[in-house]
């Protein structure tokens, strides 16, 4: 308690220092930005910077969003308000193509002039505000003004012609300006020495970085581009070496400890399954299998990671892993994000091996093993049971969801830890499980959200990668197709063809992003996509629910006839297996439902599906989705039902799921389509830092450079004892919030 009041104490200090440098006005209009200390302002970065007659592209801004943009006068125009003593004053702008139009109140005819003064036809500016559509017309409303001709913003008088002018993440209150200015008072009395270098000396020689006192002048006060663009290089090197060594360190620690090494044995289950298993493996799941087995045999802990595409047979390669363990004398976990998945799972894992899963029972193989599920819902008696074969070890498999994580459950000796759909988990979650090995389980990692190896090495560091990029032969895929939601025979036609499938046998899915018009958000999607918010409310429309879609079809004309079930978050688990089993038989050949179904959910039957208000979801979600259609021995259709209009991002989306059915080139398209702090995930905020710099993308390149440099630091200084600064970056991301991210983004 203590600390923590000395911690309030220290910071309401650093907050009074910044008051004192920039003023009391501006400083308490700098915390909105996250900004309470004079550190946080200097690393309150800008965004990009602009040039003089070079205007800002007007048609690009996104209705929402606060912008700053430099533009000519093109027009302005007075007249009185109706009502009030008020005077509306239009200030028309363009960047040489789009005319944008700009309101301001003037309080009296006075100030309509004093505008007119400042802002004569011709001129240029930087202009600041909300963006907004009013009558489908781009506008700003609200918006502050600094003329570039006779300006109080010294950086922007003639002298400095070409110099960048830096704009900032900035509001309506404090336009990106005013924090120039604010930087530039508590910059200019410093010395470049006053600013500690905190990167190892040896690394900013070899990579030819700025030094940190001469990185910030050239980041916030530019003279030529060059210099913002070489700072930039190195705020971006030291996000990613700070990461890069958070998870050194990790792989290092875990490293540390030894893995009991579970060879393959010849005739063993592993063997056995592939002897009786009804298809062949594929060359890529052979060659995944073969790099596993090997890790297995090891006494190093294994920590690999499996993508594949949805339907690329990852179940099959686990549990060819968890038979070698088996075969080896020890037991392996499987854990899954839901009930479903888990009861799935146990159902497929459970046909696969036949009479290898039934040992001790009539007609089980004898050298065979069981498979134990452990879920929430269990019945007493059922879980008792579990719980004793894996603490036995008579399961050498148990299955399970967040169940799985409690104390009760103990194994006799846990050899392998196999997590499907990783990112649903947190770091927590994973090393309760593995805690409970006799000595550190092997672990494997499972993702059907295929990942770019950029992302991959950000967001893991040192796991090792397997890739499944092969789907098995035979496979019928899906043809997707965009049905816009203004048409109302474009509608019927979508739920004709449900009901023609469903006639021939099919089942569809029709897959809405709320639960009821009355919650908020669906409880069972991810978050939104952030950047479709404001344009859906302009759009204005309710987005589609599963209890009125229900509704809706239940008494549509199309699907008379047709048994509807209805699946989502809500239900109990009971009804949830009552949903499924009731589609997956045919007795309710259309589930209505959220995206519960989302992940792994197996329905061979099924070859329709139907996503309404499809451009509320992300790209690699949708991908996910439509994965499950098209599994059996028809091709699936995939309908994706959305108001975006052509050429926004939102429908950008939605046509490159209809492009293409390649699961990685799709996650680059995600990724080049989501902002910076979407791809380092929500905990970045949290830094007072507004702006992450790193793009894993086009940051590859120093990506690679830093997580070299980060394993020869860790390797040289594993607890970076020599190194202060950097250990405290890293204990400074890696607290317990920001631990989840490294793991969940
Ligand atoms: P995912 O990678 O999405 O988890 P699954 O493991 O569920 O995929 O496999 C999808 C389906 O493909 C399952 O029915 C599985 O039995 C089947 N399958 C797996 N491997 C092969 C293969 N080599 N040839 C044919 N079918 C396969
Ligand atoms: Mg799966």
């Amino acid at each position: 308690m203590v600390a923590d009041v000395d911690d309030a104490e220290a910071a309401q200090q650093l907050t009074r220092q910044l008051a004192r440098a920039v003023g009391e006005k501006t400083a308490k209009a700098l915390a909105s930005l996250g900004v309470r200390s004079i550190d946080d302002l200097l690393r309150h970065y800008p965004r990009r910077y602009l040039h003089r007659g070079k205007y800002t592209r007007l048609a690009d801004l996104i209705p929402g969003e606060h912008a700053t943009v430099m533009a000519e006068v093109a027009d302005i125009d007075s007249r009185p308000a109706r009502n009030r003593r008020l005077h509306i004053v239009t200030v028309t702008i363009t960047d040489g193509s789009t005319h944008l139009p700009l309101t301001f109140f003037a309080r009296n005819a006075g100030m309509a002039t004093h505008l007119r003064r400042q802002l004569p036809v011709g001129a240029s500016a930087m202009f600041s505000g909300q963006v907004s559509l009013y009558r489908g017309e781009l506008q700003l409303t609200h918006p502050e003004y600094e003329p570039l001709d006779d300006s109080a913003d010294e950086s922007l008088v003639q002298a400095h012609v070409n110099r960048p002018v830096p704009v900032y993440p900035a509001t309506a209150k404090l336009p990106s300006w005013k924090i120039a200015k604010a930087v530039r008072m508590v910059l200019d009395p410093m010395n470049e020495a006053d600013t500690a270098e905190w990167l190892p000396a040896e690394i900013v020689e070899n990579r030819r970085f700025p030094s940190a006192g001469a990185a910030l002048r050239m980041i916030h006060r530019p003279t030529v581009d060059e210099e913002w663009k070489q700072a930039q290089r190195r705020y971006r090197y030291e996000e990613a070496f700070i990461l890069q060594t958070a998870l050194a360190r990790r792989r290092a620690d875990v490293a540390a400890y030894d893995a009991t090494p579970r060879p393959a044995r010849a005739d063993g289950l592993v063997d056995a399954l592939d002897a009786q298993l009804p298809f062949e493996l594929t060359s890529g799941q052979q060659a995944v299998a073969e790099e596993i087995s090997t890790d297995l045999a090891g006494a190093e802990p294994m920590q690999r990671l499996l993508q594949g595409e949805v339907g690329s047979g990852k179940t099959v390669v686990a549990l060819r892993a968890m038979l070698q363990v088996i075969d080896a004398g020890g037991q392996a976990a499987l854990l899954a994000p839901t009930e479903v998945l888990a009861q799935q799972h146990q159902r497929s894992i459970t046909a696969m091996l036949g009479p290898l899963g039934e040992a001790g029972m009539l007609g089980g193989a004898a050298n065979g093993t069981r498979v134990a599920l452990l879920t929430g819902s269990m019945g007493a008696t059922a879980r008792r049971q579990a719980l004793a074969d894996a603490a036995s070890g008579a399961a050498g498999i148990v299955i399970g969801t967040h169940a799985l994580l409690s104390q009760h459950v103990q194994f006799a000796d846990l050899g392998l830890t196999v997590v499907d759909e990783q990112h649903r988990f947190g770091v927590e979650q994973r090393d309760a499980l593995r805690s409970k090995g006799r000595t550190m389980p092997h672990q494997l990692f499972l993702t059907a959200t295929p990942i770019p190896r950029s992302v991959a090495m950000t967001f893991f560091g040192d796991v090792d990668v397997s890739t499944l990029r092969q789907i098995p032969e035979g496979r019928p895929g899906v043809e997707t197709f965009a049905v816009p939601a203004d048409k109302p025979r474009w509608l019927t036609r979508t739920w004709e063809k449900v009901a023609e499938d469903v006639a021939r046998g099919g089942r569809a899915y029709v897959v809405a992003p709320r639960i009821s018009s009355s919650t908020p958000e669906d409880d069972d999607a991810p978050a939104p996509v952030t950047e479709l918010r404001a344009t859906d409310a302009v759009a204005g429309g309710d987005l589609a629910n599963v209890e009125d879609t229900f509704a809706t079809l239940s008494r549509d004309p199309s699907l008379a006839g047709v048994s509807l079930g209805m699946m989502h978050g809500r239900l109990s688990a009971e009804e949830k297996d009552r949903a499924m089993a009731d589609f997956a038989a045919g007795r309710t050949p259309v589930l209505v439902t959220t995206t519960v179904i989302e992940v792994g959910v197996d329905v061979p039957e099924a070859t329709v599906m139907v996503i309404l208000d499809a451009d509320r979801f992300g790209i690699s979600q949708l991908h996910q989705l439509r994965g499950r259609v098209g599994r059996g021995a028809t091709p699936g259709t995939c309908l994706l039902v959305s108001a975006a209009q052509p050429g926004t991002p939102a429908w950008q989306r939605l046509q490159a799921l209809v492009e293409t059915t390649d699961g990685f080139v799709l996650a680059e398209k995600d990724l080049e389509q989501r902002r910076e702090g979407d791809v380092l995930g929500a905990a970045q905020s949290g830094r007072g830092n507004s702006l992450t710099m790193l793009r894993v993308l086009r940051d590859r390149d120093l990506i690679e450079q830093a997580r070299d440099d980060a394993r020869t630091l860790i390797a040289n200084d594993p607890n970076l004892v020599g190194h202060p600064e950097v250990l405290l970056a890293v204990t400074r991301l890696v607290d317990p919030d920001h631990e989840e991210y490294l793991d969940r983004a």
